[in-house]
């Protein structure tokens, strides 16, 4: 991954604009707060957060409003939280009204500042996959993992020291269970295909579901007047196209309005952003195959998934250079190939 802005400018002025139904608020008025977190405030008491990872406009919380409770899904890393905590000052929320922080699953740029954002909220528990459960409470081997893929001073810069999160402030949850916040139901459900452990959150009244990295990665630059781009996510270490591409199909077949996606948050026209999502499953599939056996697996199988997304980018009539599309997908194309390259080692064991 490159931490350094592939953007010119922020991609924040631009939401204000075209279809977007929510500008950013702009809290700068403000001379007692420190920080003045992005938000995009979507319908139904949602709101985006941007958890200000690796550039703005890559990452987003969601914290959710019902009848003065409230509950966040996905959170960040340790240096997204005074984001978080700003814009719960900002969106009037009492820390104490926090019920729940919803992991979808543990990966760091989702869940790595979830023990030091419990700390701060006395009543919430925190929910996620059984599986996940241990990582939260005993994050030792997540970290050695994380530093072996990273680095330490990488791995510091990225994501800090990781807080454990009390046991007994941990829910895990079966396939379907539900949950109130305030007056709406929440239900999550298992969609397995990107991390094993993965779970998604349903908010059925309101015809939304908050994907995690399930639904793929849509950044709102790609945005174009035939509306979203997406791509979908195979980043280490669970990639599995059949699981992904079911999870996908369970998700739609909820016939969401909206999907809410970490990177990077509301997207519509759920059908053929499902469409276009499973189509590129089963194509870098093809490609990942196609060169299980090359001299440079990992060079070729980049090569070829950068030249796919290229091609998509143009029908779609992404409105950025070459170069700058490749800029902006840099990380996500450096992570798919590794998970790609862990998934045909796992291919061939089994
Ligand atoms: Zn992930």
């Amino acid at each position: 991954m490159d931490t350094r802005s592939p953007h010119a400018a922020s991609p924040w002025p631009a939401l204000g604009a075209g279809r977007r139904p929510s500008p950013i608020t702009d809290t700068t008025h403000s001379s007692e707060r420190f920080l003045s977190p992005k938000l995009l405030h979507h319908p139904h008491g949602i709101t985006a957060v941007d958890t200000e990872y690796l550039y703005p406009g890559h990452a987003a919380s969601h914290i959710i409003q019902d009848e003065g409770r409230a509950a966040f899904v996905d959170v960040g890393t340790n240096y997204s939280v005074p984001h978080l905590l700003a814009a719960l000052e900002v969106l009037g929320i009492a820390r104490e009204a926090v019920d729940y922080v919803f992991l979808t699953h543990v990966h760091l740029d989702h869940a790595g500042g979830a023990g030091l954002l419990m700390q701060e909220l006395p009543n919430a528990r925190a929910v996620l996959h059984p599986r996940g459960a241990a990582h939260v409470t005993e994050p030792e081997k997540l970290i050695a993992g994380s530093k072996a893929v990273y680095g330490e001073e990488r791995f510091q810069k990225l994501y800090g020291e990781l807080l454990p999160i009390p046991a007994a402030r941990v829910q895990v949850t079966q396939d379907g269970e539900r949950f109130r916040l305030g007056g709406r139901d929440l239900e999550l459900i298992h969609t397995p295909g990107h991390a094993l452990h993965h779970y998604a959150m349903v908010d059925a009244a309101h015809a939304s579901i908050f994907s995690g990295d399930t639904f793929g990665i849509s950044y709102r630059e790609l945005d174009s007047r035939h509306g979203a781009f997406i791509i979908p996510t195979t980043s280490p270490s669970q990639f599995d196209p059949d699981q992904l591409i079911s999870s996908i199909d369970r998700m739609a077949a909820y016939a969401p309005e909206a999907m809410y996606l970490m990177h990077f948050s509301r997207v519509t026209d759920v059908p053929r952003l499902a469409a276009l999502l499973k189509a590129q499953v089963r194509e870098i599939v093809r490609i990942t195959q196609r060169h299980a056996n090359a001299q440079d697996r990992y060079t070729a199988i980049r090569a070829d998934m950068l030249d796919l997304w290229l091609g998509l980018a143009h029908e779609h009539e992404v409105p950025l250079s070459d170069a700058r599309i490749a800029a902006l997908l840099k990380s996500d194309l450096d992570l798919n190939t590794q998970g790609l390259v862990v998934w045909l080692d796992r291919l061939k064991r089994s």
